[in-house]
């Protein structure tokens, strides 16, 4: 089914979309190219957010002639009244837009984040007045905690939720998404590629698109050839065949549930570890791109960074995946310093 309708939203959607985070490393020029290559395929929603940078106003100058023919969605970490009403302006004006279609309270992950936002003077009021003058169309909600998702889907305030689904990352297709669908909630699908994680994007794709229950998958999509990559699976038969499965055996055996997504939420490190470069080269980038000088300078430094850790903790309270990242920072710097002096691949 390459259109549905978004939950009750009523807005009818392609299944494929858009994600609006890798068009920040694009020159401002590239990335209006790539967004206006997506409308001209027909794709009709497009995701960013207040926190990615350069991505709302490239999507606005892409946009803005088309605005009527397309849906924007974007969001806002602000947990408070006053941030969501100024953060609110910025995305109207940077989007070259008067209202939002979807608008999504960002990443709350976890019961605190949930209690600010339903606080008085809390950022519900202000995304509920938004949207009584207008400016927001639909109230929906970002997690990365299927445990929270579940939560905020059944307080009936939200009409799309945002969570990450992708072959290592299946417990959503457990309750969360049936329940999404059971209660009229629109699914947008993010990270169906890990993080950049899998070795084979298609398989990766297929597996979400293969889900009913996924409604919208909003894929980051970085250039031409990789859209009409994405674009040609969206359209062909989503089934999977023996040797994918058999793909995706293998990379869980690979990654195992504890890998990092480089969604890099850990940042800032007061040392500037660089974590996620840390955390994913040697499972991630080298068994794509193998060594180079580049790459054996990278880790030499990272190293050093490494060695400055002062153990604060911070990076762990932030990783939505829960991960121990002080524990597995040295574990993959040693292993990838082995394969750096043998300059092997996994
Ligand atoms: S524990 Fe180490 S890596 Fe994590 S934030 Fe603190 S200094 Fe950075
Ligand atoms: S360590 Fe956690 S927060 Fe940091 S980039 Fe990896 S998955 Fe994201």
């Amino acid at each position: 089914m390459k259109e549905k309708v978004l939950g009750r939203t009523g807005l009818k959607v392609k299944t494929l979309g858009f994600g609006g985070i890798p068009i920040q490393r694009l020159s401002e020029e590239d990335a209006i190219e790539v967004v206006r290559h997506c409308y001209k395929l027909g794709l009709n929603y497009y995701d960013t957010a207040r926190g990615y940078t350069t991505s709302e106003v490239r999507i606005g100058k892409a946009l803005e002639d088309v605005r009527e023919k397309v849906y924007l969605a974007t969001k806002s970490n602000k947990r408070t009244a006053e941030g969501i009403k100024e953060e609110l302006e910025t995305s109207l004006k940077n989007l070259r837009t008067d209202y939002i279609d979807v608008y999504q309270l960002h990443n709350v992950s976890n019961q605190t984040q949930w209690d600010q936002v339903r606080a008085p003077g809390g950022a519900l009021e202000a995304v509920n007045e938004a949207k009584e003058q207008g400016k927001i169309r639909h109230l929906s909600v970002t997690s990365h905690s299927p445990d929270m998702a579940i939560e905020l889907v059944q307080s009936g305030i939200f009409e799309t939720m945002m969570i990450p689904y992708n072959y290592l990352t299946v417990q959503p297709e457990e309750k969360l998404l049936p329940l999404c669908n059971k209660l009229n909630v629109g699914t947008v699908i993010m990270k169906p590629f890990g993080g950049g994680a899998f070795s084979n994007a298609n398989t990766a794709l297929k597996y979400v698109l293969s889900n009913p229950h996924s409604d919208i998958i909003i894929p980051g999509m970085l250039s031409i050839a990789e859209i009409e990559e994405n674009y040609k699976v969206w359209m062909g038969d989503h089934s999977l065949r023996e040797e994918e499965h058999k793909l995706i055996q293998q990379d869980k055996e690979l990654l195992g549930d504890q890998f990092c997504r480089s969604c890099n939420y850990c940042q800032p490190c007061p040392q500037e570890i660089p974590i996620s470069t840390i955390l994913r080269t040697e499972t991630q980038v080298l068994r794509r791109m193998g060594w180079s000088d580049n790459r054996v300078r990278m880790v030499k430094n990272a190293k050093e960074k490494l060695d400055t850790c002062i153990h604060c903790g911070e990076c762990e309270t932030r990783c939505p995946y829960n991960l121990p990242i002080q524990e597995l920072l040295p574990k993959a710097m040693e292993s990838l310093w082995d394969r750096m002096e043998n300059r092997t691949i996994p």
